[in-house]
């Protein structure tokens, strides 16, 4: 278990262009959704003490858990850091905690709701704190594309895939037609097992939502082609593909992406290294299928910290992923001489992300200290049954 180190460093609200980031930044991840109650200023000095005060008097029984994008200021207040499916793990290992604060977004604090007991709640501290990739795949676009694979006569040869980063209800899907769940770090895992359900040459993926990880893991580390596979655009009829098309295809990609992983580009890789001679180019498998080409090393937020840690001193990285974690791996590892950047010269956080602040938290965690339960984040039982298989499957893959 990895617990946060930062619990004395008294880390204040940050500043207000850092807010600015985090409001309305990014239209297509807001959710639309204000929290209730009076959230205390980001201006107020005592907001550390505070948040504190009111963790101190919960006690065991609450549990926060803090996503490795997250800001200092919460991060601070985390009793376990992490990438969404360990935060998730985390918190079923600890039954003992009523209310787990997920500091992260939705569709993480849907997952943490469906692998902890029922007698445990999940809060999430700022109801708009969603996520852009999540979002471009809804439910009725998914049942709509299975229709169109049906039609098309191979839905019985299709097995779904989905990333981590995604609702409840297209786990649930995926539950419901055989498919698993992967993350960052075993998507090659979950595609093999996935061509094993079927005839291997007959077999196509449905892969959503991120047709980066999906082409990414495909091509760079199972030797497919871009060739093997097409892009189902949910905006377009049919997905904007033929029925040949798709009978021809391996991997049916969802036309979603990650809004920050897919800032990064050939120019950013391009210019890093003519202006750090020497650089080691890291970048997370979300990024755009030509500038993972161009890195160096390819990995999850989790390989990315490891290869840090294991980074000679005097080596030099530029790391593609989001600026929070950078940021504080740089600050991390600079004392051992590593100097670590950010791929790239415009400020890349995720906005949604960034909603959960100082003052969310605060509010959070004194009504649960005063006895009320706020912004509980709860799956109903049908689809949480089949996400739940989902993710079972995702457990059991070799
Ligand atoms: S970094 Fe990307 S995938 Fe992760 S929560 Fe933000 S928008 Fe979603």
């Amino acid at each position: 278990m990895t617990t946060a180190q930062t619990t004395e460093l008294d880390v204040q609200p940050t500043p207000l262009a850092l807010l600015l980031l985090g409001r309305e930044a990014d239209p297509r991840s807001e959710r639309g959704v204000e929290c209730p109650g009076d959230l205390p200023s980001p201006s107020d000095p005592d907001l550390v003490a505070r948040a504190r005060a009111a963790k101190e008097k919960l006690g065991d029984k609450v549990f926060v858990l803090g996503h490795h994008y997250q800001r200092d200021e919460v991060i601070q207040f985390a009793d376990v850091t992490g990438d969404s499916f360990k935060l998730a793990r985390d918190a079923a290992a600890r039954p003992e905690a009523e209310y787990i604060v997920f500091c992260g977004v939705h569709f993480m604090a849907e997952s943490a709701d469906i692998l902890t007991s029922d007698d445990q709640k999940v809060v999430l501290p700022d109801l708009a704190a969603g996520c852009s990739m999540a979002d471009m795949a809804t439910a009725e676009q998914v049942a709509e594309c299975w229709d169109v694979l049906t039609e098309a006569g191979i839905a019985e040869q299709v097995v779904p895939v989905s990333y981590m980063n995604s609702s409840a209800d297209i786990k649930a899907f995926t539950g419901r037609h055989g498919g698993t769940i992967c993350t960052s770090s075993n998507a090659q895992r979950a595609l093999e097992w996935a061509f094993e359900q079927g005839e291997p040459s007959a077999t196509k993926v449905l892969f959503l939502p991120d047709q980066h990880l999906g082409r990414n893991t495909a091509v760079r580390d199972m030797g497919m082609s871009l060739d093997d596979c097409v892009l189902y655009n949910p905006h377009k009829p049919n997905g904007g593909l033929t029925a040949e098309q798709l009978r021809d295809a391996k991997m049916i990609l969802w036309r979603g992406h990650c809004s920050v992983h897919g800032r990064f580009s050939l120019d950013s890789v391009a210019d890093v290294r003519e202006r750090i001679p020497g650089v080691n180019v890291l970048v997370h498998p979300e990024c755009k299928h030509e500038v993972v080409a161009a890195a160096d090393y390819v990995g999850s937020t989790e390989y990315i910290i490891k290869a840090l840690e294991a980074a000679p001193a005097g080596s030099k990285w530029a790391i593609g992923t989001e600026l929070n974690l950078v940021r504080r791996l740089a600050n991390r590892f600079a004392p051992e001489g590593k100097e670590i950047v950010f791929l790239d010269r415009t400020v890349c956080f995720c906005s949604t992300m960034n909603r959960i602040d100082l003052p969310h938290l605060v509010w959070t965690l004194e009504s649960l200290a005063e006895g009320n339960l706020v912004n509980r984040i709860e799956v109903d039982k049908e689809t949480e049954a089949f996400a739940k298989l989902a993710l079972e499957r995702m457990l059991a893959l070799p």
